[in-house]
């Protein structure tokens, strides 16, 4: 993929549930760039859009208008060849890396099968293995394991690793902490802000959980009810937040030291 300024494109996007009369409007006409190397947070409460959107960037949903373009490519129009190159180009890293391994398979096999869909062979790609289980910090003979000897964490670091392991050009991360004990949210954060610096990744990472979003991020989009209401650098956002509802959020996250221990919330119901 060429080397562009933007590596994420959104524009004027409304994507919508149902169709004729019945139609939800659920993302309300956004517009946003996401530069090469850079991380995006959105952060938002629970059914303003978030996950929607996620989809709609990797292509799982259809936008009802609007655009999204991926490394100069149009996610909706891509056919064929450009469309299998955007499904390796555009990873999706799960909530919860429990229903997304399957119990059957050994790491290793999950591994090799997302280098190779059609002929996942865990010798053949021995090495890239064992050095993706060494980058997310686990132990080598792992390969040979199941998902369920493994903790939550451990699960998601290896859910990690198998989203990085064909060196996407844009990673998208929906909740990944918040399937987690709040003892392992922590680590994790640190493996994928570790992870995004040292590859140079571009990012989405979304979460309800503001606190969470600040650790990772270049820049924070606010969604409230399908529509961005504030779009700012991090630090500028938790300094000096504008809109009324990001200092909602804001007064919802516990104080130091930075991590939320607070379960799916809504900042607005409980004011
Ligand atoms: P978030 O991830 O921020 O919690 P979602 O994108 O999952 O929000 O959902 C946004 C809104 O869209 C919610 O009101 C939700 O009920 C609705 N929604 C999500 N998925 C569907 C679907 N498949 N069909 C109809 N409505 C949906
Ligand atoms: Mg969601």
């Amino acid at each position: 993929m060429p080397e562009l300024s933007n590596a994420i494109e959104i524009r004027d996007l409304e994507v919508r549930y149902g169709s004729g009369h019945k139609a939800v409007r659920i993302l309300h006409g956004i517009s946003m760039d996401v530069p090469t190397g850079r991380t995006l947070g959105i952060v938002g409460e629970s059914g303003s859009g978030k996950s929607t959107l996620a989809k709609t960037l990797v292509g799982v949903l259809r936008p009802s208008s609007g655009t999204v373009t991926i490394g100069g490519v149009g996610v909706t129009a891509a056919r064929g060849a450009q469309r299998s190159q955007l499904r390796r180009a555009v990873q999706m890293i799960p909530q919860d890396p429990f229903s997304s391994l399957d119990p059957r398979c050994t790491i290793g096999q999950a591994l090799a099968e997302a280098i190779d869909p059609r002929g996942a062979n865990v010798k053949k790609h021995q090495e890239r293995i064992v050095q993706w289980l060494e980058t997310v910090k686990m132990p080598a003979d792992s390969m040979y394991r199941y998902p369920h000897e493994f903790s939550g964490g451990q699960r998601q670091r290896v859910a990690i690793a198998r989203g990085l392991i064909l060196s996407p050009a844009v990673v998208i991360a929906d909740e990944i902490t918040s399937a987690l004990d709040v003892s392992v949210q922590a680590e994790i954060l640190a493996l994928i802000s570790r992870l995004r610096l040292e590859l140079g990744l571009t990012m989405v990472f979304i979460s309800h959980n503001l606190a969470v979003v600040r650790e990772v991020s270049d820049e924070v989009a606010v969604l409230y009810q399908g529509e961005v209401v504030e779009h700012r650098p991090t630090a500028e956002l938790f300094d000096n937040p504008e809109h009324e509802y990001t200092r909602k959020l804001l007064s919802a996250v516990p104080g130091v030291p930075g991590f939320s221990i607070e379960p799916e919330t809504s900042p607005l119901a409980a004011s």
